[in-house]
């Protein structure tokens, strides 16, 4: 792309499904991709196309009768292959300039908005989201892909934005060069948004990568390659390895020729990445650099100045938007006591309210992803019980046809080190706890082991001032909901076992997948 050419960022809009015309062509894209669920995929080792025997088979967890279809599973001497790709192919992607790398991210982004419904309807079957949810997901690669090609093109240009001093009788220059060959490990849950944005960095920084997709979500994480194959990236710099991570996760984050591991996901698999990868391996010569974002325990703190109505709408939406499948999801409340019972109260109504069914028909809440997070969240629910006090949901959702339905599920009364209040459910269930005042309420937000995102609803300057202080989190919103981080305005990312702060979608991001190199040179 010319450089004349390249707009301002600015975030992709989200689509208005109240309007005729666009439900319409939802309705199409949705009927689209229905025909085209069961197939087959192969994975990819640079050029090659390969189909295995062994495949992962993914279902539409709404409909677990229907299988969206069947990704090849990559063995360890097919990762070992896809790593001997992306090695070749770094010789000359590295070489690549770094406007004719962004490129390809501002071609792919261009590609998907004209497909965008498509790829948010492979999710609704594959993922369980609701349209908005899916569309939102869709927007937010758009958004990465246009903003980590600006970026790239910001970083190539660092000595015209900020130059080095000068020094009389030199010419002194930095340049940030890519790292090497990653392995990039994104979740289910925002399967195409953080998939195409965690690879897309990596590639646009001038490394090559192996991307190993959730097992949840392959296909879509598919449908993604496919597109950066039509906007022309050269075959290599992505290669595409589904399988198990336990099995080839670990081979290829051990693996000595691995410069970076980019991943997503949960706390435990984070810190047995980041353990795996501090052992140097035979003939190793660097140390790996592991950018990893796990897990949350997200809440919102309400005082008794604060707007209640918008409280407690922010509090249900944060809980169960996308079942509380977000690392974002606010699983926590903690709620003055003066305004505690009217707060609850008000949360107990609007959740009875949130219907649940199939994602295809749009319901508000659709099922959880996967059996294991299905059987995890009814036990956690059962602890619930003994912790606190139910007061709507409680166990399975009864939903034509079977899926992983869970309801919608509150307890109150919870006291600050409960396990529902401690560990990440990761599904619909929200925890509220009563405290003297909003000092108090603050310091059981803070007393978790996560640090992704919270909320302070309060009218009060002295208050907002004094939680924007306290409240220790990556991302901290003030009277709004805790999850919807915007690339480019809500730089992502969290403290202690939330991760390493990576702040995707912000400045910083493509630091990480870049070394900086300075010369001086003598005039
Ligand atoms: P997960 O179980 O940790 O899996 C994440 C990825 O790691 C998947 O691709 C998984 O592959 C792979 N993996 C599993 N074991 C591995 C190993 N030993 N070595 C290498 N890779 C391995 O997480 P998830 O269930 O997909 O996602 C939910 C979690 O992600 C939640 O904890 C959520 O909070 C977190 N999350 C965090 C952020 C953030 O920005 N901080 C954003 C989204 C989600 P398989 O699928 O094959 O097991
Ligand atoms: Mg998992």
């Amino acid at each position: 792309m010319e450089r004349t050419t390249l707009a301002p960022y600015a975030n992709e809009p989200f689509t208005d499904f109240t309007q005729p015309e666009n439900r319409e062509a939802m309705e199409a894209a949705l009927r689209k991709v229905k025909g085209e669920l069961g197939r087959d995929y192969p994975l990819w080792i640079g050029a090659d196309k390969v189909m295995t025997d062994g495949k992962t088979e993914s279902l539409n967890p709404g409909d677990i009768g229907q299988v969206v279809g069947r990704v090849s599973k990559a063995t360890k001497e097919l990762a070992e292959k896809a790593l001997e790709a992306a090695l070749a192919a770094f010789e000359t992607w590295k070489r690549v300039p770094a406007e004719t790398r962004a490129g390809y991210l501002f071609r792919a982004a261009s590609l998907m908005r004209e497909r965008k419904h498509e790829f948010s309807a492979m999710m609704v079957f594959e993922a369980g989201k609701n349209w908005a949810e899916a569309d939102a997901d869709t927007a937010e690669a758009i958004d990465f892909l246009e903003f980590y090609g600006r970026e790239m093109i910001r970083l190539s240009e660092a000595n015209e934005h900020r130059p080095l001093t000068p020094v009389a009788g030199e010419r002194n220059r930095i340049a940030y060069i890519p790292l090497g060959v990653g392995v990039v490990i994104p979740p289910w849950n925002f399967p195409l948004a953080i998939c195409a944005g965690m690879t897309s960095a990596a590639v646009v920084s001038g490394n090559t990568v192996l991307l190993k997709p959730a097992s949840v979500t392959p296909v879509i994480a598919h449908k993604f390659v496919e597109l950066m194959e039509e906007a022309g990236l050269p075959p290599g710099v992505i290669n595409f390895v589904p399988g198990s991570g336990s099995e080839i996760g670990d081979y290829l984050v051990a693996h000595p020729k691995t410069r970076f591991i980019s991943f997503t996901g949960s706390k435990e698999v984070g810190l047995r990445i980041n353990e795996l990868a501090a052992k140097t391996a035979e003939g190793q010569i660097w140390i790996k650099r592991v950018i990893a974002e796990m897990g949350g325990k997200d809440g919102i703190v309400v005082d008794e100045t604060a707007d209640l109505e918008a409280a407690a709408q922010a509090i249900v939406v944060s809980a169960f938007g996308y079942q509380g499948q977000k690392c974002s999801a606010g699983s926590r409340a903690f709620i003055v006591e003066s305004v505690y019972d009217e707060v609850v109260e008000r949360v107990r109504e609007l959740t009875a309210a949130w219907a649940v069914g199939l994602p295809e028909l749009n319901f508000k809440s659709g099922p959880v992803a996967e059996r294991n997070a299905y059987e995890k969240i009814l036990q956690y629910i059962e602890i619930g019980k003994g912790e606190g006090r139910l007061i709507a949901g409680g166990g399975k959702a009864d939903v034509e046809p079977n899926g992983y339905y869970i309801e919608p599920t509150v307890f109150a009364d919870v006291d600050g080190k409960a396990r529902i209040m401690q560990e990440e459910i990761f599904g619909p269930v929200l925890a509220i706890g009563k405290a003297r005042d909003y000092r108090e309420a603050v310091a059981l937000y803070n007393d978790t082991e996560f640090g992704l995102t919270g909320s302070f609803f309060s009218r009060d300057e002295d208050r907002i001032a004094y939680a924007l202080e306290e409240m220790h989190c990556g991302n901290l919103y003030i009277n709004r909901k805790c999850t919807g981080a915007l690339v480019g305005a809500h730089p992502f990312g969290g403290f202690n076992m939330s991760g390493t702060d990576s702040k995707a979608g912000g400045y910083d991001y493509l630091l990480l997948f870049t070394q900086a190199k300075a010369t001086s040179r003598k005039l």
